[in-house]
C-alpha cells in the first residue's frame, strides 16, 4: 500500500511511513502519530525522519492534508522524530 509523505512527497509503503491524526482542542490541533493505525478521522503520512517533518513544516503541509486551519502542535511528532541536531 503505497502513500505519499507529506515532507519529501515521495510515495513510499505506509510501513515505512508513520500516519498521523489530528486531535482538537481548544487552542490548538495537535498532530498525534497514530502508531498502531487506530485513531479516526482524516489522515497523513510522514517519514518518520527530521528532514521530512521540516519539509511538511516548511510546506505548511499539515493544514493541507488535515484541512484545518493551524496553528498545529507538533510537539508529540517532535518528541518522535529524533531531531537532526
Ligand atoms: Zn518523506
Amino acid at each position: 500500500m503505497l502513500r505519499t509523505c507529506i515532507g519529501c512527497r515521495s510515495r513510499a509503503d505506509k510501513t515505512t511511513l508513520v500516519r498521523l491524526v489530528v486531535v482538537r482542542t481548544p487552542t490548538a490541533s495537535v498532530v498525534t502519530p497514530d502508531l498502531d493505525g487506530s485513531l479516526p478521522g482524516r489522515g497523513a503520512h510522514l517519514h518518520p525522519e527530521a528532514r521530512c517533518l521540516e519539509q511538511a513544516r516548511r510546506r505548511r503541509a499539515f493544514g493541507r492534508a488535515f484541512r484545518q486551519e493551524g496553528p498545529f502542535d507538533t510537539e508529540a511528532l517532535d518528541a518522535l522524530v529524533a531531531p537532526a541536531t
